[in-house]
């Protein structure tokens, strides 16, 4: 199927049913649902939604193709090159992939394009490279022994995503999953399953053998919640929201206490001294929230700015907000488009009356844009105080607020002062203010004078609520190996 959409755009529609065991199937139950494109509130198609039974059989898929068969038996020299083959067939479908997560999802085309998709492929071709430089360490114990370890996969792990970045996060779960051999289970958000299931019909002809990757669309409750409870899953990694990640925690201790790693909410602290580079403060700071239309678990959400250039970063930065580009995703000149559904329109409208109640100065923007599809203005709120709610909790959407301080001290003070750890920024010239910042901030990154820098080699996760595990890099595959120590008498 493929669909006309604006800017005169064609998308192709790809595979809609379950993907269990390298075959296309039906759930069980035979129920469809519906995804939505967001610009316009249109339906775009229906896709088969995976019930607990579903989930079941493709349990039973992986279980069997990690006990016995081709993937057990395969070296680890050719899983990565399974994995580059992946990544060179992503990118010789980029454009279309592209266009499909912008149809879904309602992200710029631009960005999709080229910020999306570009770290995708470099993510599938990080941990290609990894496959085969698994290892463990002969260790030096007492005693006539000889002693080693052996770091294994986990076995059948399922991984739940949301719909923010439906690509890049199916990458960060898949990619380390595989290089380290294990099977997974993955379960794209209900609003964003389009793109998941085009990447499983390249899975296929890359040549993963049968098992070792099914995709399940579905609910969170239904399809998600039987993953998590699952007795014949060992580990499941989850990227949402803390309710929900609370929710996956206890399912896992009420069950069979499978591994658990998770991604969840930020409220990041974005911290601009007055001797910074206020040019790039002020549009580094923009992108930090306003990038993806607001919806990033490690926006810049909180804005800290020094006294001393506190009035002309908020006129800069209204300013710039004022100048950003909202309207069709598919349109090159386009900044921002919708957010991802009616339910989180509804939510960051309501934060934003809540800002106004609570007396923060609203600046720009506040309204609905248009009235088609779920495009709100870019909001820019002053004078924010700490203990304000649009302060403290995650908005996830266009709306920036903007605390003003006066000195470092009190600055790192207020920070810390939420629940939350998942990144900060700091811009300043002053390379003792920056690492006083990066040594004090309670975050899992550090950003100096840039913000959202992404790379398939840096860790990536949350201190406090905001995770447990580290996604990327080395360290991300930690989460999919068990360590096993063997000890030999001499
Ligand atoms: P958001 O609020 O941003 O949509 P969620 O945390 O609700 O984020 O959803 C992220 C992912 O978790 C989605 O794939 C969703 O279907 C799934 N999910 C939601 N509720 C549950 C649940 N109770 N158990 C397992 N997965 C869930
Ligand atoms: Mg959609």
């Amino acid at each position: 199927m493929v669909i006309a959409t604006g800017a005169k755009q064609q998308v192709k529609i790809g595979p809609t049913q379950l993907l269990i065991n390298n075959e296309w199937v039906e759930g069980v139950s035979g129920k469809r649902f519906e995804t939505i494109n967001p610009a316009t509130g249109e339906v775009i198609c229906d896709v088969a939604e995976a019930e607990a039974s579903d989930i079941d059989r493709a349990v039973e898929a992986a279980r069997k193709a990690f006990t016995t068969g081709d993937w057990t038996q395969m070296s680890a020299t050719r899983r990565g090159e399974l994995l580059y083959k992946l990544a060179d067939l992503i990118e010789q479908n980029k454009e279309e992939l592209a266009r499909l997560e912008t149809l879904d999802n309602g992200k710029p085309l631009n960005e999709s394009l080229n910020v999306d998709l570009p770290l995708v492929i470099s993510i599938y071709r990080y941990y290609a490279g990894w496959a085969d430089k698994i290892q463990g360490k002969t260790i030096p114990i007492n005693g006539p022994y000889f002693c080693y370890t052996r770091h294994e996969p986990v076995g059948v792990v399922g991984q739940i995503i949301p719909w923010n970045f439906p690509l890049v996060l199916q990458a960060c779960k898949m990619a380390p999953a595989l290089a380290t051999g294990n099977t997974l289970i993955l379960k794209p958000a209900e609003q964003t399953p389009l793109s998941a299931l085009r990447i499983g019909e390249l899975i296929l002809e890359a040549g993963f053998p049968p098992g070792v990757v099914n995709i399940l669309p579905g609910y969170g409750p239904t399809t998600g919640g039987a993953i998590a409870r699952h007795m014949n899953i060992d580990k499941v990694t989850f990227t949402g929201s803390v309710e929900v990640g609370r929710l996956i925690l206890e399912a896992a201790a009420h069950s069979n206490l499978k591994r658990v790693t998770y991604h969840l909410s930020g409220k990041s602290p974005n911290i601009i001294f007055a001797d910074a580079d206020i040019e790039q403060a002020v549009e580094g700071a923009h992108l930090a929230l306003f990038f993806n239309q607001g919806q990033v678990c490690t926006a810049g959400s909180r804005v800290f700015v020094e006294e001393k250039c506190y009035d002309e970063f908020v006129e800069k930065s209204v300013e710039r907000a004022k100048r950003r580009t909202v309207g069709d995703p598919f349109d090159p000149k386009t900044e921002q488009g919708p957010q991802i559904d009616k339910i989180q329109f509804d939510k960051v409208m309501r934060y934003i009356e809540l800002g106004v109640r609570e007396g923060a100065k609203l600046l720009c923007g506040g309204n609905q844009k248009g009235d088609r599809g779920y495009f709100i203005e870019p909001t820019v709120f002053a004078d924010v105080q700490n203990h304000m709610k649009i302060a403290q909790e995650e908005i996830f959407g266009p709306v920036m607020s903007i605390l003003k301080f006066r000195d470092i001290n009190e600055v790192i003070e207020q920070a810390n002062s939420t629940p939350y750890g998942l990144a900060a920024g700091v811009w300043t010239k002053d390379i003792i203010k920056a690492h006083t910042i990066a040594n004090n901030v309670r975050a899992g990154t550090v950003w100096m004078n840039c913000y959202g820098v992404l790379n398939a080699a840096a860790p990536a996760g949350g201190f406090q609520q905001s995770g447990m595990g580290r996604e990327l890099g080395e360290y991300g595959l930690q989460q999919y190996t068990e360590v096993k120590t063997v000890t030999m008498k001499l």
